[in-house]
């Protein structure tokens, strides 16, 4: 059942998600060659616990930490350990925020150092793609205009995109319905209307779009180990916009 959010809901939500943003604004300059993802997760813990929040990730289906971190072929799920971030790495940073029972979700992914040019496509067109999916998201509309403004952005270039994983409601949970695919299916169409809280999250890989996953049951990777991008934004839907929930002021 998609649970509808009313005005009040939504800004309980956006507090949520600016929390996220703001979190996320924070880390990003930390992610620099030599820092483990582990030594980020703790950071990141400590800010959204200091400001009255919860990780929603940890303890979710027994995820173990607060942030997903999945380095060049992993796509999403990554789980932080001691691994040292190094130059070269594309380092993919997901969150959500329990702030008193209003949930957000974000994700960006960031370059150390220096990237191959093709790398640089990669994040540039994903968030494009990101960018293109909430302007498709319109009251009336349906949920495959998604589908549809990833791969109008996505398919000239030949990445793969991620079929396997999709975006999704939010808000009252971290995973709410509607599914919300970036590729093209054959599932549910729903309307997007009005009180909608949705998770937005291209997945795209500068290879094929098949991808696993690894022994420790989480760690989503490419089968053909090339590596990956994923950006996600929370958003709003109203009748007559749709407003970015994970944005700082
Ligand atoms: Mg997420
Ligand atoms: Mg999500």
């Amino acid at each position: 059942m998609i649970k509808l959010k009313n005005t009040e809901q939504v800004g309980r939500i956006r507090e949520s998600c600016r929390l996220l943003a703001a979190m996320f604004q924070a880390i990003r300059p930390m992610v620099v060659e030599g820092i483990t993802t582990l030594e980020l997760d703790a950071w990141a813990e400590d800010f959204i616990r200091k400001a009255g929040g919860k990780p929603a990730f940890k303890g979710y289906m027994g995820f173990p930490r607060t942030l997903c971190i999945s380095i060049n072929e992993e796509v999403i799920h990554g789980i932080p350990k001691d691994r040292r971030v190094r130059t070269g790495d594309l380092v993919s940073v997901d969150c959500g925020i329990d702030l008193k029972g209003y949930f957000s979700d974000m994700a960006i992914t960031l370059p150390v150092g220096p990237v191959t040019e093709t790398e640089n496509l990669l994040l540039t067109a994903t968030r494009a793609s990101l960018d293109s999916a909430v302007q498709a998201i319109r009251h009336g509309g349906r949920v495959r205009d998604v589908a549809q403004a990833v791969s109008e952005v996505i398919k000239p270039h030949r990445f793969g995109i991620v079929h396997q994983y999709c975006g999704h409601g939010v808000g009252f949970s971290q995973h709410e319905e509607p599914q919300v695919p970036n590729a093209p299916s054959l599932g549910p169409n729903p309307r997007f209307v009005a009180g909608m809280v949705l998770a937005v999250e291209p997945m795209i890989n500068l290879g094929k779009a098949e991808v696993r996953v690894l022994s420790d049951e989480w760690t989503v990777v490419t089968v053909d180990k090339k590596k990956s991008a994923h950006f996600e934004h929370t958003v709003a839907v109203w009748e007559d916009r749709t407003e970015i929930l994970t944005l700082t002021d």
